[in-house]
């Protein structure tokens, strides 16, 4: 495939000198001659392991770089945008991106065919869409999903493992505004092993999955580091052993059947965590933490959030309902997770008392926990049922709390009624029931 790409910097570079090893012919482009001709010498401006080495191989055969954005942009069939977006101290600095789509937009106008323009740059969600897209509009007099297509296709290498990062991914995110780019940068991408596993999302959703990757990266950080001072504050505790005891839990180390770490089923949005254990412990490490001088700002916000969670899942059926007055809502699990009994601290309560609050009408299962939950939220309003079929009778919504198997099939039982499932764990297909609700969704 011919493919310009604008950015010769870490990612620009790398990625083309990448997808030269991979058989297509590419044109870095950058406003610095300096580098320009650096390249074109197959000398490389950065340093990375293995670059130079592609770039002999490559530079005069199936890579070359050039100043003349247009010429490369005409030349090619896709164009990747992988200009810096710095933070200048109030917002992401989109100046390079925009002047460089308003460069290729206005080469677009002049060339014939259709063209994909892809952006690798680490961009705000929204930022292909609603920037990048209306910009090459204007600029090539074009139609986006007609004459060209735009793609956001984010970059994870990382400094110093750059080529090797770039030539084995361990994703490929490929985002497009329609399937027509996702198509054709699954065939760009096709050379790479098959094995990676390859997500087709929309422009937003790829945005997204770069920053949430960064941001947790970040967190967990500041959350060793917050850890640290508390232990420095408290005395007598080496952080490194500390964080040597979490790491070696199974959580890192164990295998789930899909072959990740079973850490990530934390990585899962929903009604928020209950239990026995998270809740009191974070809160008494906040205030432990407190006491000993030793701000714990990350655990609170963690506990703030949690808080939050429930009123955000009552919040999707104010979307169908201005008023909860009188809406008949079942709430399928009661205990803080499947396989117990235990209901403390259970999201199940605050969720009830908040529809209570707005009026609703509740009915409430779970296959063990029934009676518990019963004894722990005694409320005349709420009617505990025996059995799943009781519980959803006659319903307009219902909220799955936790995640029993039992509750597989309640998507198939409301085939044909209008009723609006709201998944509090995120855990169903959300394309099995015709009104389907879920948190960050
Ligand atoms: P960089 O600053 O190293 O390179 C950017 C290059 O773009 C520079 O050489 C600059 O001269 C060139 N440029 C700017 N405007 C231009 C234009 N109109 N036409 C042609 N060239 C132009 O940046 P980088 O580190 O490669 O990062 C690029 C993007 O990739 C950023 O959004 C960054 O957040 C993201 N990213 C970076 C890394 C990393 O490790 N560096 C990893 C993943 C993603």
């Amino acid at each position: 495939m011919k493919i310009s790409i604008i950015g010769t910097g870490y990612v620009g570079l790398v990625t083309g000198a990448c997808l030269a090893e991979q058989g297509h012919q590419v044109q870095c482009v950058d406003i610095s001659a300096d580098r320009v001709a650096s390249l074109n010498r197959a000398e490389s401006p950065i340093f990375e392991a293995g670059l130079e080495d592609l770039l002999r191989r490559h530079v005069g055969r199936s890579l070359s770089a050039t100043t003349d954005l247009d010429a490369a942009v005409s030349s090619s069939e896709v164009t990747f945008i992988a200009v810096g977006t710095p933070f200048n101290g109030h917002e992401i600095d989109l100046t390079a991106v925009l002047t460089a789509t308003r460069q290729i937009g206005a080469a677009l106008k002049r060339k014939t065919g259709y063209h994909v323009v892809v952006v690798k740059s680490t961009v705000v969600p929204g930022t292909t869409d609603e920037r990048v897209l209306p910009e090459l509009e204007s600029a090539s007099g074009k139609t986006a999903g007609v004459d060209f297509g735009v793609g956001m296709n984010p970059e994870f290498l990382s400094e110093g493992e750059a080529v090797n990062d770039s030539l084995f991914p361990d994703r490929i995110v490929l985002g497009g505004i329609d399937e027509r780019t996702i198509d054709l940068l699954e065939r760009l991408y096709e050379p790479f092993e098959a094995d990676v596993p390859r997500l087709r999302v929309n422009t937003r959703t790829a945005e997204m999955i770069k920053y949430a990757s960064n941001s947790l990266l970040a967190t967990l950080v500041s959350f060793s580091n917050e850890l640290a001072n508390l232990g420095a504050a408290l005395g007598g505790i080496d952080t490194v052993e500390v964080m040597r005891g979490v790491q070696l839990s199974q959580y890192f180390r164990g295998q789930t059947k899909g072959g990740l770490p079973p850490i990530t089923s934390f990585l899962n949005a929903g009604c928020g965590f209950g239990g026995s254990c998270l809740p009191k412990d974070v809160s008494a490490l906040i205030v432990h933490g407190r006491r000993a001088g030793s701000s714990m700002s990350l655990l609170e916000s963690v506990i703030r959030i949690n808080q939050a969670q429930p009123r955000k899942t009552v919040e999707l059926l104010t979307k169908h309902w201005p008023s909860l007055e009188g809406v008949r809502v079942a709430i399928l699990g009661l205990s803080f997770k499947p396989e117990t009994s235990d209901v403390r601290e259970s999201p199940a309560f605050p969720i009830m008392r908040e529809l209570l609050t707005k009026g609703a009408v509740l009915t409430a299962y779970d296959p063990v926990a029934r009676h518990e939950a019963e004894k722990a939220f005694p409320d005349p309003a709420v009617t505990y049922c025996d059995t799943l079929d009781a519980a959803i009778a006659n319903i307009d919504a219902v909220i799955v709390v936790t995640p029993w198997k039992e509750f597989r099939d309640v998507p198939a039982r409301l085939i044909g009624r209008q009723v609006v499932f709201v998944d509090g764990r995120r855990h169903f297909d959300k394309h099995l029931v015709a009104q389907y609700e879920g948190i960050g969704l």
